[in-house]
């Protein structure tokens, strides 16, 4: 859960209106220092944000400005950490399924290039030959928890290259010359078990032997963070004691120390975020009480696309009576934040504060129904500063084109027939 003070919440949204993204830098920075800390400082150890989880540009910059490397998954997050001051260098591009453009134009920028397919490895290897090392992301098929859309490691998962496949991958590699500089994990979200991520951190680190130009391996994320309160969470500081002492033992039988990487995304950001709205109505039906925000699915899709639980509070009233709400938005169509959420009496114009908005969210969020974007404040130093303005109405009108093939002069009686909503 998010755990910043909310007392100024009010505030905020007096301040930048409503709804709204808040994030709290200082607990990006804590969440960043945690996952350090944990690891034995003899490790050369590499901190990748996943930057999908929550893609402002000043959050990019704080990454890099605590030492942290990018983990991007398209060209855009490529684009979009260059400009945050990440080098090349310091970017991992991990995509899935992209053809040999969107690589060849990675391979030109000088980022490194993480290929998940044995047809795109050999294209690359045809292309490229072997003057550009590259790293491979393997699939070692290990669940380690989570909800089953978020979870990539299973063996139906169309990520990675199958751990079954690697005689194949040895003899393209070895076939075409390639460099192999990285092998790579991600198993996906929500590591409970962490001995069933040490197993598949093992096979990694047992096949890692036989590519013996490597200078890092990179166990992913899936970190996982409380969304519930008292929701159990990644022992952080346990997993990186055991991984640090299995991965010094590795670098000893391998002969050189490697550098260790992880690309975290929702354990740094989701607890810095909290996304304000406020309540347009209640409305009691038959069956419960409706509390009505001032927005939907659109910014928030979490609940309604993974069934994720968010924790929502009513920060206008904090002292009400506790109430049983079903917490929707406005989009046309079914659009829940939360069933029969305990929550202190809502009345109109309260303010409603969901919890773990920092990952996920405003990244995700889309004009569906025509409604504009929210705006976005970080919390820098106990003050709130605007990172991203709300959007306007001719934020939608962006790249379209109005033919004038349909444009007719309407006489104005005419056009007042015209219903204005169907
Ligand atoms: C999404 C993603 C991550 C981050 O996952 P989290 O669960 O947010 O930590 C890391 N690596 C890759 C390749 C990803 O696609």
């Amino acid at each position: 859960m998010t755990t910043f003070p909310l007392d100024q919440a009010t505030q905020w949204v007096q301040d930048f209106g409503s709804p709204l993204y808040v994030y709290d830098a200082a607990t990006i920075e804590r969440q960043y220092h945690r996952i350090t800390g944990a690891f034995d400082t003899s490790i050369d150890l590499g901190i990748h944000y996943a930057c999908k989880a929550l893609n402002n540009i000043n959050v990019l910059k704080l990454m890099k400005s605590l030492g942290a490397g990018l983990d991007a998954v398209s060209m855009g997050e490529v684009h979009l950490g260059l400009r945050a001051g990440f080098s090349p260098e310091e970017i991992l591009f991990t995509p899935n399924g992209v053809g040999m453009s969107e690589i060849r134009e990675a391979a030109q920028i000088g980022v490194q290039i993480n290929i998940d397919n044995l047809e795109t490895l050999e294209e690359f290897a045809n292309e490229f030959g072997n003057s550009i090392p590259v790293c491979v992301r393997i699939n070692p098929h290990i669940m380690a928890g989570g909800n089953a859309k978020i979870s990539v490691g299973h063996i139906d998962s169309k990520f990675g290259i199958s751990i079954h496949q690697v005689r194949h991958l040895h003899r393209i590699v070895n076939n075409m010359g390639l460099h192999v500089h990285g092998l790579h994990m991600h198993t996906g979200s929500d590591i409970l078990d962490i001995d069933a991520f040490m197993r598949g951190a093992s096979l990694l680190m047992d096949l890692a032997h036989d590519f013996k130009e490597l200078t890092y391996i990179d166990f992913g994320s899936g970190f996982k963070v409380g969304y519930r309160p008292d929701e159990s969470t990644t022992d952080i500081e346990t997993f990186g004691t055991k991984m640090s002492a299995r991965f010094q033992d590795f670098c000893l039988e391998y002969g050189r120390d490697l550098k260790l990487i992880f690309e975290p995304g929702k354990f740094l950001v989701s607890e810095s975020g909290i996304f304000l709205t406020t309540v347009n109505s209640t409305k009691t039906t038959p069956s419960t009480v409706f509390a009505q925000v001032n927005s939907g699915f659109n910014h928030f899709p979490r609940p309604m696309l993974y069934d994720a639980y968010h924790h929502i509070e009513n920060v206008s009233n904090p002292e009400g009576e506790q109430r049983i709400y079903t917490v929707v938005g406005y989009i046309c169509e079914t659009d829940t934040f939360g069933y029969d959420r305990k929550i202190a009496e809502v009345r109109s114009g309260d303010v409603l504060a969901f919890h773990n908005a920092g990952a996920y969210c405003s990244s995700m969020a889309s004009n569906y129904n025509s409604r504009v974007r929210p705006a976005e404040v970080m919390i820098i130093d106990g003050h709130a500063q605007l990172i991203k303005a709300r959007e306007t109405f001719e934020d939608l009108m962006v790249g379209q084109i109005e033919l004038d093939a349909f444009s007719q002069e309407k006489p104005e009686a005419e056009a007042l027939l015209v219903p204005s909503e169907v």
